[in-house]
């Protein structure tokens, strides 16, 4: 790494240890490195159709702690999915109902067990972590936290509240409905890999910029991508794909525990929080009183 290349702590981390960073112009993330973490994302870019489903890996590097010039922290270096947003609103939710790995301690599976079932992740397979919305208060961290099966929702109808009150209760409807089918094809390719994935997050983002979805609308993307999908599902992938770039995303992110696991079949633990999260999504467009 060259010296003039800039780190700064990520400005947008909604979960997890920190010490997440942001590189150069802000493109790429560099995330502390975990051996498995680095070992998944290779082994990920054998598979094409999981890969289009994670961020873009671009390797590892080293950073110079200070002047001492034999101590360095490595980190692994991932595309910035949140990177080109106006007003980003984000979301980092941890799927499966299984958290602990596969060579954790009788003590630690122990203890993840009952993390487990003392939230949302043993009953869904699906926790919010973490939110960023403008707007939002202090007081909401603490609210992830405790989130039942009953008012899980309501943390989901806040993220998407920012939608509607910036933008229009349209695009509400219309980010939800693309995160139902991003989330529907995730768990379509899960079906045919062989991996187990624990304690991994989807790391949902989309922005609140009226004049970009007005943009968007009057390209006519948006009936595109509509009848892309009601019409072929093979051969639209680039132009789906496209369609929505810029405005939303969702990625599956945080594989410090997760394996390929050739010869075991599907991860039916993730699969199954996958499901309980569209069952949530299409709810909060059910509920939606009808226009008139
Ligand atoms: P941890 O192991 O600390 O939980 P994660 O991989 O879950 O690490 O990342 C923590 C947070 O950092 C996420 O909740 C998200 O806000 C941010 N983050 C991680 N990876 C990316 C990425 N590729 N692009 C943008 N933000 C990211
Ligand atoms: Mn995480």
């Amino acid at each position: 790494t060259s010296d003039e290349t800039q780190f700064q702590l990520l400005e947008h981390q909604v979960a997890g240890h920190g010490g997440v960073l942001s590189v150069g112009d802000g493109k790429v993330v560099a995330k502390p490195l975990v051996q498995r973490e680095q070992e998944f994302y290779e082994a990920s870019a054998q598979c094409a159709e999981f890969k289009a489903f994670i961020p873009e890996y671009y390797g590892t590097l080293q950073q110079q702690d200070g002047d001492d010039s034999t101590a360095g922290s490595s980190y692994i270096c991932l595309e910035n999915l949140v990177d080109g947003y106006e007003k980003p609103c984000i979301l980092d939710v941890k799927i499966g109902t299984r958290i602990h790995d596969i060579d954790a301690s009788p003590e630690k599976v122990a203890r993840m067990i009952g993390k487990a079932q003392e939230t949302t992740t043993g009953s869904l397979g699906v926790r919010i972590c973490g939110m960023s919305v403008p707007g939002m208060t202090g007081q909401a961290r603490d609210w992830f936290a405790k989130l039942t099966v009953e008012t899980i929702r309501d943390a989901f109808a806040m993220y998407f509240s920012a939608a509607e009150s910036v933008v229009s209760a349209e695009y509400r409807r219309f980010v939800i409905r693309q995160f139902i089918l991003e989330v529907e094809d995730l768990a379509a390719v899960i079906r045919s890999v062989e991996t187990r994935m624990y304690a991994s997050s989807l790391l949902f983002v989309y922005d609140v910029s009226k004049a970009r979805y007005e943009q968007f609308v009057s390209e006519g993307q948006c009936d595109k991508k509509n009848n892309n999908d009601n019409n072929n599902e093979e051969d639209t992938d680039d132009e789906e794909e496209e369609s929505s770039d810029g405005l939303l995303d969702v990625k599956a992110i945080d594989f410090a525990h997760s394996h390929w696991t050739p010869g075991q079949g599907h991860d039916e633990l993730y699969l199954f929080g996958l499901e309980k999260l569209v069952e949530i999504l299409r709810g909060l467009l059910a509920e939606e009183p009808v226009a008139c």
